[in-house]
């Protein structure tokens, strides 16, 4: 039996059976669909892409794994100075891991070792108000989900303040002295509800940690490879760790990487075994997943992506944006990403089937209806997502 993720298993619908995909289109045995959702934002590239299948394919006839542990080759050797010269600044240091939620563990322990090694150590750590980090139970510690703080709710070192200037200088007043590091989804917070947010947030957490001396973590496991419109939020303000995940592998191998500036690496660096990162997943550098990663960046570079996602985002606003309903609360569009939140949850219910009926893949949350779309769809195909979602409120 298989125990499926964020269900209630006794009321769970069946979940609809993909035979085969290629390109933004999922296929049942009845039933051909378009992904909205990009296989939970990662499959960049749509399924099946030749270079991507060609390139897990030449790997895996040398090899599919090797442990990091006294052992190296060339695919991960190639992605870490691939991801050092394609992300800004002196993020250069990469440490690879499974997951998402791994890859935002690795980067919080970075930032209380960080302060550990340089002998004053700080226990706490600033987030966002509805942040969402991975589901590892730390992750989710600097998450902000109600069911979480149902069932733990001793949450003494995790400050949560919303997406406001004062909200974040009224923090940096009462701990900076405590703070190791923020950490926030940049720009854009998935799982909390497609929340969009101003860069002049960023910049002001840049420079109250500068001052401060506090470490400053994106997550970009959902935002980075252009989801926001940027190649990477990075781009615009730098932090000093920054956690890759989702896109990184477009989706076709599960797989991470934070990656360190030369200031935190450095704190690690000594002739001292305590100052070392004790630290290292299984699967960490997986062969098959490098392949793939390295394939995806170079595709992404060489077909403009960006330009797909700038298009992407002027018809999503040209075909959602001004859609009004009684029901709906707001709609928004970011790069990638458009988002229709209505008030009430219930006016999504149903709303999965009746997509599936229409040829759309689609899988609201809450009170959300939203889209996060491979880069590789079509003008058509984009559009006919908007229209089944504009024609559930029209019924
Ligand atoms: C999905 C996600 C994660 C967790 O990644 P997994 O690979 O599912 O562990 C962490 N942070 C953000 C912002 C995410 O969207």
């Amino acid at each position: 039996m298989i125990w499926y993720p964020y269900q209630q298993m006794k009321k769970m619908d069946p979940p609809y059976k993909i035979v085969d995909a290629q390109g933004v289109y999922l296929h049942t045995e009845d039933q051909t669909l378009i992904d909205s959702v990009s296989s939970w934002w990662c499959m960049i590239h749509g399924y099946k892409h030749p270079e991507l299948t060609a390139a897990i394919q030449a790997q895996a006839g040398k090899f599919c794994h090797v442990m990091l542990g006294g052992l190296t080759h060339q695919p991960v050797e190639d992605l870490s100075n691939k991801l050092a010269e394609f992300l800004p600044g002196d993020l250069d240091y990469c440490f690879f891991s499974d997951s998402g939620s791994v890859g935002v563990e690795v980067a919080l322990k970075m930032a209380v070792q960080y302060y550990v090694n340089l002998g004053t150590p700080r226990p706490m750590v600033l987030a966002l108000e509805h942040a969402y980090h991975g589901d590892t139970f730390r992750a989710m510690e600097v998450g902000d989900d109600e069911d979480y703080h149902l069932a733990f709710p001793n949450k003494r070192d995790v400050v949560h303040i919303p997406t406001e200037i004062s909200a974040l200088e009224e923090a940096f007043a009462q701990y900076h002295d405590q703070l190791n590091c923020v950490l926030v989804e940049p720009l854009l917070q998935g799982a909390g509800g497609m929340r969009m947010y101003d860069i002049s947030f960023l910049k002001r957490a840049r420079e109250l940690c500068d001052e401060y001396g506090v470490l400053l973590i994106f997550d970009e496991v959902a935002t980075g490879f252009g989801r926001t419109g940027n190649r990477f939020v990075a781009d615009l303000v730098l932090p000093d760790i920054l956690v890759l995940g989702k896109a990184l592998t477009g989706g076709y191998i599960g797989h991470a990487a934070t990656v360190a500036n030369h200031k935190v690496y450095d704190a690690f660096y000594s002739d001292d075994p305590n100052h070392a990162l004790m630290h290292g997943p299984t699967f960490m550098g997986n062969a098959l997943a490098c392949a793939a990663a390295l394939k995806g960046i170079e595709i992404f570079e060489r077909e403009d992506y960006m330009a797909k996602i700038q298009k992407i985002e002027a018809i999503s606003k040209r075909e959602m944006l001004g859609f009004a309903d009684p029901r709906i609360k707001e709609v928004r569009v970011m790069g990638g990403c458009t988002c229709v939140e209505v008030y009430d949850p219930k006016d999504l219910a149903g709303f999965q089937e009746f997509a599936y009926q229409r040829g759309v893949f689609s899988r609201p949350f809450l009170s959300y209806m939203y889209s996060m779309v491979p880069y590789i769809i079509q003008e058509d195909e984009l559009v006919k997502i908007f229209d089944t979602m504009k024609a559930w409120f029209r019924r």
